[in-house]
This record gives C-alpha cells, sequence and structure tokens, in this order.
C-alpha cells in the first residue's frame, strides 16, 4: 500500500505524461511531487453524462451547454468598452455568448473549437444568449476520459492543458492506488468522512456530481487536520520552553516620544498600545500579531512598544524583509527619535545619507543600529565595523538594532533582547520567528508581528496557532483616500501628463514596473529599460531608479534621493512594496497592472496617499485574463485591504492571502478558509486534543511521517525534542 508519505518523495515528472517541460511548469506552480499531484484537484466538473442540447436549455438556470464555435467577433461601441461576441452550436441549434470587458476571449476561442460554457442562459430582445459564460476549452471530443461521463477541468498548468492533466491524473492514481490513511478511524467515523482512497478517486474523476463535495471534504479536513497538529505542537512546544520577561516600564522614554511626535495617536493606535503594553508587563513571552491598513500607523505603535522595553532595561530589535526596507526603518526611527530628542550620537552616517542633523542633545540617548547582510552599516558611532557592531549588540551597548534576515543570522547575540518586532511577517517563515528567539539567550523576549495583509480575526488565531491579534482599524486623521483608475495601454499618456502636472506642484511619484517573473537579473533588466523609457518620455523630470539587484549603497542613495525631493519620479520594482513612506509622493503608476495580485496591488498602492495632498493610483494595461480584468475592477472599486482580501478570495481561493511561497505553514491547496471554515474549526479541535495526548506523535508515527512530508522544511523543527 502506498502512503501519501511515500508519494511526497516521488516527483512529478516520474508521472506519465508529466515530463520534461512539464514538469518544470508544475514545479515552479507548488505541484513537485506525486503528493501534490493528487491535491491539484479539478476547478470546474462538466456534466457530459446527460447531454443539455441548446434547443430546449431552460432560461434562467445555470447550464454547461458542450458545442462547437461558428464565429467570433469583438466591437468597441464605446471606449472603454470591448464586447466579445460567439456564436456555438450543437446538432440541435445556435445560440449566441456574450462578454464585455473580456477581450482576451477572442484570442481563447477559435472557430471549430469545442467548448463548454457554463453559465445562466437569458432570453435578449426575443433572442436566447449566455452572458459572460466561464469557459473551457476542450480537448478531442472522443477521448474516453471525456464521452459520456463526467468530465473534471483541472487547473492548467504552463502548457499542460486540463486535458493533459486529465490524463496524467488518471495515471498517477491508478499506480498509487490504495493509498493508505493516518487519520485515526474514531475521527473518521465521527464526522462521518468518507474513505480517503476512494475520495482521492471521487474527486478525480467522480462518476456522480454529488459525490465530488464529499470527496473533497475529505481531503479539507485531512489538510486542515495535518495543519493544525503543527500548529498545536507549535504552542505546545512553545509553552513548555517559554520563560518570559515582566517588563516593568517607567513611561520616562515612551512619554517623551509620544509627546515629541508631530501628531496624536490615534485611537486605535492608544487601545493597540495597551494591549501590548500588557503583554510586556506580563511575565508570559507576549506573541502578538499586529494588523493594520497600509498606512495606519504601525511603525509608531512598534517603536512605542520597543522604548518601553529598553527603559525597562532590555535591547529590542525589528526585523524587516528586505535591505530598503530595513533602511527606511532604520531613518524611520532615527527620525522619529529625534523629534523627542532621543536621538543618539548619531555620527557618520550624515555624508552616505544627506543626513546631517542627528546629532545627541543632552537628553537620554536610545542606540540605534542597522544590520543587514551585505552590510553591518557605518553606525550610531563612526568608523564601525561589523565586528565593533556585534561586540555593541552582544554587551548590550545597542538599545534598538534594525535589520534583514541577517539579525537572525550567525553570530549574532543580544545580551539581553527584551522585545522583537517582525515586520510585515508573511515574507518571514515560522523557523524564523523561533530563531529570533534563540538569540535572546535565556528568556524569550516578547514578540510582535506586524502585518497588513487582512485575515479575519478567527482566521488568524486558527492559521497562526496560537497568536494574540491587536487591529489598528482606523487611519490617522487627514488621509483623502487615493483615487484609483484603470488606463489602457493606449491611454497610458494620461499618467505621464498627471505625473508632469503633479511635480509641478511639487510633488513625486513612483512609476513600478512590469512583473517579471523569470529572474532578478531580468527584472534588473527590465527596470532599467522602463527607467529609460519613462526618463525619454519625461526629459523634462528627475527620474531615480531602484530594483533589487543594485548594491545597497546604490539603493540607498536611490531611496535617499527620492525621500530628499532630488528625483522627481522614482522607477522601481516591489523592491518599495512595503513600508517605503515618502509623503510628498502623490502618484503611482503600476505597468501591466493586472499580473500583480490584489494584496501586492494594494500594498503598491499604500505608498501614496501618506500625506495631506490627494494621491491617485494609475493602473496600466489591457489583463488578458478574466481574473486580471477583475481584479482592476475591484481596486478601483474599493480602497478597503479587508475588502479586497474577500474579492481576492472570491476570484482565487485563499492564494494571496498569504503572500505567495514563503506563506508560514498554510498553503492550502484544496481547503477554502472562508467557505470551509466549519471544518477548520473541526479539524482544530481534533488535532489540539490528539497532541494534548501525545505532543511528539510517537503514538501516531503514519500520521507523523504524512505531516513531515506533506509540510517539509516548515514543520522539521517542531519534530527536535
Ligand atoms: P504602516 O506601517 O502601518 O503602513 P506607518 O507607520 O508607516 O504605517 O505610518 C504611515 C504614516 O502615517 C507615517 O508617515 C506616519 O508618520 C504617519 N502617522 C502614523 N500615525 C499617525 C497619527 N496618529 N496621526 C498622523 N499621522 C500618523
Ligand atoms: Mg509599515
Amino acid at each position: 500500500m502506498a502512503t501519501l508519505a511515500a508519494l511526497a518523495g516521488i516527483d512529478v515528472a516520474a508521472v506519465k505524461g508529466l515530463g520534461g517541460q512539464r514538469a518544470a511548469a508544475l514545479h515552479k506552480a507548488g505541484v513537485h511531487t506525486v503528493a501534490d499531484l493528487l491535491y491539484h484537484v479539478p476547478r470546474r466538473y462538466i456534466d457530459r453524462s446527460r447531454k443539455e442540447l441548446i434547443a430546449s436549455v431552460p432560461v434562467g438556470t445555470e447550464v454547461t451547454l458542450i458545442a462547437e464555435v461558428k464565429s467570433i467577433s469583438t466591437r468597441r461601441p464605446r471606449r472603454n468598452l470591448a464586447i466579445v461576441e460567439a456564436t456555438v452550436f450543437d446538432e440541435s441549434a445556435s445560440i449566441k455568448a456574450v462578454w464585455f470587458n473580456q477581450a482576451f476571449r477572442a484570442r481563447q476561442l477559435s472557430e471549430g473549437a469545442q467548448v463548454a460554457l457554463s453559465g445562466v442562459v437569458e432570453s435578449f430582445r426575443g433572442r436566447l444568449q449566455m452572458k459572460s459564460p466561464a469557459v473551457d476549452v476542450l480537448d478531442s471530443p472522443t477521448e474516453s476520459l471525456v464521452t459520456g461521463r463526467i468530465v473534471p477541468v483541472h487547473p492548467s498548468v504552463g502548457q499542460a492543458s486540463p486535458g493533459v492533466m486529465r490524463r496524467a491524473m488518471h495515471n498517477a492514481l491508478k499506480r498509487s492506488h490504495p493509498i493508505g490513511d493516518p487519520v485515526p478511524e474514531v475521527l473518521q467515523a465521527t464526522h462521518a468522512l468518507m474513505d480517503r482512497d476512494t475520495a482521492f478517486e471521487k474527486v478525480h474523476f467522480p462518476e456522480t456530481l454529488d459525490e465530488v463535495e464529499p470527496a473533497r471534504i475529505r481531503l479539507v479536513y485531512d489538510e486542515l487536520f495535518r495543519l493544525e497538529i503543527a500548529l498545536a505542537m507549535q504552542q505546545k512546544k512553545r509553552k513548555r520552553d517559554a520563560s518570559g520577561i515582566a517588563h516593568h516600564p517607567t513611561g520616562e522614554l515612551t512619554q517623551r516620544f509620544l509627546d515629541g511626535l508631530p501628531y496624536a495617536l490615534t485611537a486605535a493606535q492608544t487601545r493597540v498600545l495597551d494591549e501590548i503594553d500588557r503583554d510586556l508587563r506580563s511575565d508570559e513571552p507576549m506573541h502578538r500579531l499586529l494588523q493594520g491598513e497600509v498606512g495606519s500607523g504601525k511603525t509608531v505603535v512598534a517603536v512605542t512598544a520597543m522604548l518601553s522595553a529598553i527603559e525597562s532595561g532590555w535591547q529590542t530589535a525589528i526585523m524587516a524583509p528586505t535591505e530598503v526596507l530595513a533602511e527606511q526603518h532604520f531613518l524611520g526611527v532615527v527620525d522619529l527619535l529625534a523629534q523627542a530628542d532621543l536621538s543618539p550620537e548619531m555620527l557618520g552616517r550624515s555624508s552616505t545619507l544627506g543626513m546631517d542633523s542627528l546629532f545627541a542633545t543632552g537628553g537620554p540617548a536610545v542606540h540605534v543600529a542597522i544590520l543587514t547582510g551585505s552590510r553591518a552599516a557605518t553606525n550610531y558611532k563612526s568608523e564601525m565595523t561589523r565586528d565593533d557592531l556585534l561586540a555593541d549588540v552582544a554587551s548590550g551597548q545597542i538599545d534598538l538594532l534594525v535589520g534583514t534576515h541577517a539579525l537572525i543570522q550567525e553570530g549574532v547575540h543580544f545580551s539581553r533582547l527584551g522585545a522583537a518586532v517582525v515586520d510585515e511577517q508573511h515574507r518571514f517563515g515560522v523557523a524564523q520567528r523561533v530563531l529570533i528567539k534563540e538569540k535572546a539567550g535565556e528568556s524569550d523576549p516578547d514578540l510582535l508581528i506586524m502585518t497588513a495583509t487582512p485575515i479575519p480575526r478567527t482566521l488568524a488565531m486558527t492559521l497562526y496557532g496560537d497568536l494574540d491579534v491587536s487591529i489598528i482599524d482606523e487611519m490617522p486623521p487627514g488621509r483623502a483616500p487615493v483615487v484609483t483608475k484603470h488606463l489602457p495601454r493606449s491611454q497610458e499618456g494620461e499618467a505621464w501628463n498627471l505625473i508632469r502636472a503633479e511635480v509641478a506642484r511639487g510633488r513625486q511619484a513612483f512609476v513600478v514596473c512590469p512583473l517579471v517573473e523569470e529572474s532578478d537579473k531580468v527584472e534588473a533588466a527590465s527596470a532599467t529599460a522602463e527607467y529609460e523609457r519613462i526618463s525619454s518620455l519625461m526629459p523634462d523630470l528627475r527620474v531615480g531608479l531602484i530594483h533589487g539587484q543594485l548594491r545597497p549603497a546604490e539603493k540607498e542613495s536611490s531611496m535617499a534621493a527620492f525621500r530628499d525631493g532630488e528625483t522627481d519620479v522614482l522607477v522601481a520594482t516591489t523592491v518599495i512594496e512595503v513600508g517605503i513612506d515618502v509623503p510628498n509622493a502623490t502618484v503611482m503608476v503600476i505597468e501591466d497592472a493586472s499580473r500583480f495580485g490584489l494584496s501586492q496591488l494594494h500594498q503598491l498602492r499604500g505608498r501614496v496617499g501618506r500625506g495631506e495632498h490627494q494621491s491617485v493610483c494609475l493602473l496600466i494595461g489591457d489583463p488578458t485574463t478574466t481574473d486580471g480584468e477583475e481584479r482592476m475592477v475591484a481596486m478601483v472599486e474599493s480602497n478597503d485591504g479587508f475588502e479586497l482580501a474577500n474579492v481576492d478570495l472570491a476570484i482565487r481561493g485563499q492564494g494571496t492571502l498569504f503572500g505567495t511561497s514563503q506563506s508560514g505553514l498554510a498553503d492550502l491547496k484544496v481547503a477554502d478558509i472562508l467557505a470551509d471554515r466549519e471544518w477548520l474549526y473541526r479539524a482544530r479541535r481534533d488535532a489540539f486534543a490528539l497532541v494534548d495526548g501525545d505532543p511528539d506523535l510517537s503514538k501516531h508515527p503514519d500520521l507523523a511521517a504524512e505531516i513531515r512530508a506533506m509540510l517539509g522544511d516548515k514543520v522539521e523543527w517542531l519534530f527536535v525534542s
């Protein structure tokens, strides 16, 4: 009997029909092994066992028609409207299908193609038509897996069409069957779950449509059960190993800091700070997720919390996902402290960063330093080497260390790390969160994780184990919402006109380059090309460039020039996605916007609208998919991250909710955490109970093997005692 753990050890390239190029594309899409493949479930099923004839379809109900394309045409009656019409026919009659602003349908469909159109048939001016049906282009209709039965439509990957995927799945299942099942029988019985081997069979090749849902539920349960077991183990391990710090903040630094700010905290910021303060004072380690819309003011909250820890005699650290962002945080922190006369003897940085106002003024000084991979910056003392810096961290001289992953690498030791902040947590793996604690020595520092990714509270707690959640649900006053517009490529001139007008008013603009996935190198080349294009389009403006391949010093000076108003336009890749704070920037232009995910677009848009000036976000490009089209519409219609997250869920499942690859533990393939949340709670209850009685899963070796094989490196540390 095969086990899922064993199948997770077999490369998907071994499946007949999926070698070579196809395997490479599958790997890229996250389908590495045969086990992954089995979780690549159909997105739709077409019922060919009961043939629906066009002549007799009922008006007003959802149907799937199998037909041949007779003709296709595109009309553009208005500037912002493209209408694609296709006439399709079967042996009984023909019918018209219409799509609005889905110009790519004309490319997707070709005369003579066999298609399945799913949607509602309407009566329009006395004739039947389908409005915006979903389309599946079918392979040759004579194939046995397709005729006279329920046809699964698997998501295509690269060049592997649904037909290719379907045949490969058939092979993979035949060779894997029967697959063992490590889920305790009593749990299966409690929830009346379908037998798992059967579930794999039925989810891919059901005989009737009624079989699909119970089969899917079985796989959903398993997927969530594995995740929750990992989370339960994580919680147990954390509690067992924990020895927290009870901070006793005096209020001296924090009060001075808050008094020095040019604004008052919002009610939401104050409430969240109270929640954090309670955690800091408690002797249980804080483990808190701080959620807040982009621009809601999380950084000030984090710095205040760190000052509380510092005034109680501890060191603090803040970890950012990129060097650019670490640099930005460093400057931000130093700047904030300077406003309250809390800045240290800042020396030596003025030459590199164009900052010359940061000198000690006699009050209490907070020693801030920055550490990134490529450079232990010449820091709070002039002429400081990396070793000097590490020595000062180890001796407790440095109160607040800003950095990237470099913070948790070899050689970094704190004398007394009392609190750590991790920014934009979706970029960090769980293991890293644990590592940062190990840097601390004796006690567990309080941990604050900041994210702008909106996740409903209950789900966040369920997905991230036992995190407490604080939400800043209010924007600082006086922010006019960013106005968003979608421009077809042919009208991009409007964007350049707007930039010129805003620059004439003294404002600045970002231009984000098209997303290139191949490699950093290619991305850098495309950014450079875009930089040249923009420079020649607007020769009168001062244009800067920033991308991931620049050397840190180059990135830094490019950011500094923009921040100081020495450049008008910053051409950038998504390195600017998170955290960049230049309130004078009022225009965000995103090239080929429909290729970005919604959360990424929302993050990018959050780079403007951060000051008192009205800001605009322009999305340029002609979407080539319905999803892309829908994302543009959603961005134009909503400024609310939570709402966009829901749209995102509706468009493409929970995928983007957790960022892309390094998404912590949750990388769900079958379960939809919103729609399936009842199963999430059940799986969680079962998992926590099981781990309570068997903390290291020694009584459930098959289950342990499956979890390790399916969740990979992300959970290995749970099994180390
Ligand atoms: P986030 O990290 O949540 O995206 P930031 O902390 O970078 O947001 O804050 C965004 C901007 O808002 C910064 O320029 C910051 O100085 C400013 N800001 C923060 N809190 C307030 C407040 N209470 N009132 C006015 N401006 C604020
Ligand atoms: Mg931030």
